[in-house]
């Protein structure tokens, strides 16, 4: 996430969610319960049980 800077809201996550007709509230909850308390949280702490239970993999840096 190179020059991304995260205001610790779930602002990205929740946008995200609703992009992909995912339970927002629900997921928030599941995810503060896991040690994700904002977005920059989200990737960084539950990076692998997030990617199992939605399906999604955050894109990595540009091949260099
Ligand atoms: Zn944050």
């Amino acid at each position: 996430m190179t020059g991304y800077e995260c205001d610790h809201t779930f602002a990205l996550t929740s946008t995200f969610l609703q992009k992909n007709n995912l339970p927002v509230e629900a997921t928030l909850e599941w995810l503060g319960e896991n040690g994700a308390g904002c977005d920059c949280e989200v990737i960084f702490n539950v990076c692998p049980e997030w990617e199992d239970a939605v399906g999604y993999t955050p894109p990595d840096e540009d091949d260099a």
